[in-house]
């Protein structure tokens, strides 16, 4: 009943395992990263699992990696006696890519090599990535729970297709054999992958062993009558220190490992911006690691995308993207939560309204906040790279989370008239620190691109009195001032609106000029009404513009042109 099959693989897959093989040969060791982070996953899933179901375990609950090679035969094996496949698992789960946007991901590469391989890099390869250094992968594995002679035999050369055949294995867990490639030998070599091992597995929380051989027997040296030396067997040796790392205190955590751990959790291949670090005692007991990424996900702007942090109750895993932690405008942050005071067997609906979920978002929010406020403070220039990639994901803070709103609006950054041309540089304390004696007003303009924004007519009249106008263009930025109307007291104020209302900014004398010219301009302002009839609801005369002769302003109570314009785009 061996019913051999064999099976395509999907479409992106074939152009993913294409790419890899071309694309990432200078970083070919990443494969063990993903099989052993594989690996530490399935024996995650089987302590969870286990949690209700004991007999899962199947009297082995000792669970660990273990990593040998056979160097005649050129090959490697990777082992766990973690949760296993079925048979259906495993033509899902190595046939198929199960990530949101993956299509839309293989559109978009550009064919350009270097280019292309920035991008998978942060796609992630997953088990793809065997095939970079092996011409055939073989995975034997059987699903705990499951009876021996449910086994499941895969088998590819990473090509168009695979096999997969019911077999019988007694164990429960994966084994994963790479046949190595002629000129990727070396892998097999004892002493190289036991340096590259310690890497990859030293913040991984269950062992991650390799064989240590023992000596013979043997005439001993120093006996005096030469007397035999007893062999010492073999043993499986631990190659990590095989406890959770965010379990660890922080002074014996290297970078170096945060970095790798960063990796194993988001499978982001590039190392994090920032990272923080905290044990809570007290009311509520809990400890989180939070990682700033240094660039966006391919999928950031995917409404599918999964997002949240790694959900740990008491160090046992419970789940991925648990998002109830993270409000919506964080979404990039990655990381764990690891709390004392949710039940073990939580679920996501249990999350959904929860007492202490509530407490542990806002204190997780409060901690990403202030991680942000401390880069920018003293690290202004990682704090501009971090703006260029998620700046536009934090626009949506001030809507979303009433309570920080003053933090994540002095957070925010901007173009303005007195910023270095369209970047956003500007804080609005800045802008604060420089507003002119007796101006109490934040003055913007929101309009489709930055040069629409810096040349228009509406910002005449500020920059003659040197008042700086903020320069927005983004598609956000109008959803932004809709619920960003103060910051420090200040009203934020459009200069597209009716009235400037620069309050002690303006004259005695212009005012009178005002005066002066309306009385003047009483026929013209009514001939131009009379031509433009119900097309506008006023004329009025002006004194803002100083070289263009007329422009269009939204009335104080309309909605602002900008909006105007995405309402009728939206099509209402
Ligand atoms: P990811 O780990 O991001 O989900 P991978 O390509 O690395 O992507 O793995 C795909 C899936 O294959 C995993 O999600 C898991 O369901 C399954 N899998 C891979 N390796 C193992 C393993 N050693 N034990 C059990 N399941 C595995
Ligand atoms: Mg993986």
């Amino acid at each position: 009943m061996s019913q051999q099959e064999t099976h395509g693989f999907q479409t992106e897959v074939k152009q993913l395992l294409h790419l890899m093989i071309h694309s990432l040969y200078s970083n070919k060791e990443i494969f063990l990263r993903e099989l052993v982070s594989n690996a530490a996953d399935a024996a995650d899933k089987l302590r969870y699992e286990a949690l209700t179901q004991d007999d899962l375990y199947e009297g082995d609950g000792e669970l660990r990696v273990r990593i040998s090679t056979d160097k005649e035969a050129g090959t490697m094996t990777i082992e766990d006696n973690g949760i296993g496949m079925t048979r259906d698992d495993v033509i899902e789960h190595l046939g198929t890519i199960a990530k949101s946007g993956t299509a839309d991901f293989f559109k978009n590469l550009s064919g350009d090599e270097s280019k292309d391989t920035q991008l998978i890099g942060q796609f992630g390869v997953g088990f793809y990535s065997s095939f970079i250094v092996a011409d055939k992968v073989t995975v034997r594995t059987r699903a705990a729970g499951h009876s021996a002679s449910e086994g499941v035999l895969w088998e590819s050369a990473g090509e168009g297709d695979f096999t997969v055949e019911t077999i019988e294995k007694a164990s429960r867990g994966t084994v994963i054999t790479l046949h190595l490639r002629e000129e990727e030998k070396e892998f097999a070599d004892d002493y190289r992958l036991r340096s590259i091992i310690t890497k990859y597995s030293d913040h991984i929380s269950v062992p991650v062993e390799m064989y240590k051989e023992g000596t013979p027997e043997q005439e001993g040296p120093d006996g005096p009558e030469g007397e035999k030396i007893p062999a010492v067997e073999g043993a499986w040796e631990p190659m990590n220190k095989a406890t959770a790392l965010w379990t660890r205190n922080k002074s014996d955590i290297t970078d170096e490992e945060y970095q790798e751990f960063y990796k194993h959790i988001s499978h982001d291949y590039s190392d994090p911006l920032k990272w923080s670090h905290n044990r809570v005692e007290g009311k509520q007991e809990y400890t989180s690691l939070l990682y700033l990424p240094a660039k966006a996900p391919f999928d950031m702007w995917n409404r599918d995308r999964k997002h949240g942090l790694k959900l740990f109750v008491q160090r046992v895993f419970v789940m991925d993207d648990a998002e109830q932690f993270m409000p919506s405008y964080l979404r990039f942050v990655q990381g764990l939560i690891d709390s004392n005071d949710l039940p073990l067997n939580v679920s996501r609906e249990i999350l959904q309204d929860n007492k202490v979920t509530t407490s542990l978002r806002t204190a997780v929010t409060k901690r990403v906040l202030g991680m942000l406020e401390k880069l920018a403070k003293n690290d202004a220039e990682k704090y501009q790279s971090f703006w260029g990639e998620f700046g536009q994901v934090l626009k949506e803070g001030p809507a979303e989370d009433f309570a920080n709103k003053e933090r994540v609006a002095a957070l925010l950054r901007f173009a303005s008239t007195e910023g270095k041309g369209s970047a956003e540089t500007v804080s609005l304390t800045d802008y604060v620190s420089r507003m002119q004696e007796g101006q109490d007003k934040i003055y913007y303009i929101v309009a489709d691109s930055y040069d629409a924004a810096a040349n228009s007519p509406h910002l005449e009249l500020l920059r003659k009195k040197g008042i700086e106008v903020l320069l927005m263009s983004e598609r956000i930025d109008e959803w932004l001032v809709s619920h960003l109307t103060e910051f420090d007291g200040k009203k934020l104020h459009s200069v597209t609106r009716g009235d400037l209302e620069l309050g002690s900014l303006e004259d005695e004398n212009e005012k009178e000029a005002q005066e002066k010219l309306e009385t003047e301009s009483a026929p013209l302002i009514e001939r131009v009404k009379t031509a433009l009839g119900d097309k506008v609801s006023g004329v009025k005369v002006t004194t803002r513009l100083t070289d263009t002769p007329a422009c269009v302003v939204a009335a104080e109570d309309d909605m602002s042109t900008q909006m105007m314009k995405m309402m009728q785009a939206a099509g209402q």
